[in-house]
């Protein structure tokens, strides 16, 4: 049953194959069984995701349930659960109980998929390789002495090793596009706006979406049909009409022009990395669409403008949590000093920290003018580049991550190394566009390598068709991750 995509899986339901019970008690023996090899779960909510499997089945046996419905998912550790932890991956956060769902939550709950339970992730959402969460780096499944990317390498690990069907991710540089390349995965990041904030911890908020990781664009599709929404309680949610994903992903993308960055093909890009990039593009224009060189001149400031952006907002939203209203709080403080000073200091890691520093020291009087101004010039630049770029062509198609996955331990202790990493994925954040990575084959030592399409403002349903087209003249998204005997030994089971 765990090979099976969601839109498998509607039609299996729908023939009773198997029941949503009988699906969920499956994927929740499998992550009992597997998941301590790659600690993708901070929580597995085995009651919880039994009970909405039952209403699953009683809707699915009524006839008009939704695509979701009775579809074993689960959520990054960033959004907000009623009664069920939401850590962030943090100390700060590791008794954090929420009394409220997220909408994106609600939502998908409300579609009848049922949550296996929360995934772990770099603490708030800050990393590119999971290695920052306080519950331990998650590990990559095709290779688990790599890293599954970051930060919701919880999410993508899951997927992966099948222990989730889809999940969801938040992206605010990278974290959903990076981790579902490193894992052989599909991942959307939407246009800004387009899915509610509400009830996602904040780390940068001119920045963060949430999306979906999933094993093919279909699947992203109709996750994201359920995500979606105009939602009144996040004050940059856009009130405009949602397409329905879809619908669309059988268009033809004949005379699709594709751009082609100059900038993301220059030094320090993997040879394997550029050879499965380049022959995807090969594979398009076989499909009919053409290639235009395209250049995109500020690449190189984005890593500088949101290493001063996402850490100034970062110092500002986790300026919440100081030991009174959330979380972690010290024991015995002398004063309310002393209570605000050790709880932050116990609650939060050092990457977090490290933020929160550079963020206020680039917020400080004296100091604005000359970081934080000047990064916002850099951003409105970078997405002048794209503004233009998207008078010439449809999409806009690139390398996700400069190389494949990396080892565990080799950049977490060079901050400026990892920070590296996002340098294609940056600019899509800043200008608040969307992009999806989609695989394009595995590098020469076996590790997924990811493809990256750009699109237009809330042009996600081009991109999930674009992307959909694709998959449906290659078969790089059905390679799995080889999983060890255990595995095996459940597969041959079902
Ligand atoms: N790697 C980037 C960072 O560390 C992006 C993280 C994200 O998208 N949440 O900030």
């Amino acid at each position: 049953m765990h090979h099976y995509t969601i839109a498998e899986l509607m039609k299996s339901l729908r023939n009773k194959e198997f029941s949503s019970v009988e699906l969920t008690q499956h994927y929740l023996e499998r992550i009992k069984q597997l998941d301590s090899q790659f600690n993708s779960y901070i929580t597995v909510s085995s009651e919880q995701a039994l009970l909405s499997a039952q209403q699953a089945d009683q809707a699915l046996a009524k006839g008009n349930a939704s695509d979701l419905c009775g579809i074993p998912i689960a959520h990054k550790d960033l959004f907000c659960t009623q009664g069920t932890l939401t850590s962030c991956g943090s100390k700060m956060l590791s008794n954090f109980v929420p009394p409220y769902n997220a909408t994106i939550v609600e939502n998908l709950a409300n579609a009848g998929a049922v949550s296996l339970g929360k995934t772990n992730m770099d603490e708030f959402a800050m990393g590119s390789s999971n290695e920052s969460s306080f519950y331990g780096a998650s590990k990559n499944p095709w290779n688990i002495d790599c890293v599954p990317g970051g930060s919701s390498g919880g999410s993508a690990a899951a997927v992966a090793a099948q222990l989730a069907v889809a999940t969801t991710g938040s992206d605010t540089g990278g974290s959903i596009r990076q981790p579902a390349s490193f894992c052989g995965l599909t991942g959307l990041k939407p246009t800004y706006g387009r899915v509610s904030r509400w009830g996602m911890v904040a780390y940068a908020s001119s920045l963060d979406q949430a999306g979906p990781i999933a094993r093919t664009a279909e699947d992203a599709a109709i996750m994201l049909n359920a995500m979606a929404s105009f939602d009144d309680k996040d004050s940059t949610s856009v009130d405009i009409e949602k397409s329905d994903y879809k619908a669309s992903l059988n268009d033809s993308i004949k005379g699709l022009r594709i751009g082609v960055p100059e900038e993301y093909f220059q030094d320090g890009l993997d040879n394997d990395v550029a050879t499965l990039v380049n022959a995807a593009l090969a594979e398009y224009e076989k499909m009919g669409a053409t290639l235009h060189p395209i250049s995109l001149p500020h690449t190189h400031l984005a890593i500088p403008a949101y290493y001063v952006i996402a850490p100034a907002e970062a110092s500002a939203n986790l300026s919440r949590f100081d030991g009174v209203r959330y979380g972690h709080r010290c024991d015995d403080p002398k004063d309310l000093m002393d209570l605000y000073k050790r709880s932050r200091e116990e609650g939060f890691g050092d990457e977090v920290k490290r933020r929160i520093l550079v963020g206020a020291y680039a917020l400080s009087a004296g100091y604005y003018d000359a970081y934080y101004r000047k990064a916002q010039q850099v951003r409105r630049l970078i997405k002048q580049d794209f503004v233009d770029a998207f008078t010439q062509v449809d999409v806009i198609a690139g390398p996700v991550v400069p190389n494949p996955a990396f080892g565990i331990g080799e950049k977490s202790t060079n901050p400026v190394s990892m920070y590296l990493e996002d340098i294609y994925t940056l600019p899509t954040n800043l200008a608040g566009l969307c992009g999806i990575s989609l695989p394009c084959g595995l590098s020469s030592d076996n590790k997924p390598v990811g493809l990256q399409l750009t699109g237009n403002y809330f042009a996600e349903a081009k991109l999930l068709n674009v992307a959909h087209q694709f998959q449906q003249h290659t078969d790089h998204h059905k390679k799995t991750a080889p999983i060890s005997n255990a595995s095996n030994k459940l597969n041959s089971n079902q």
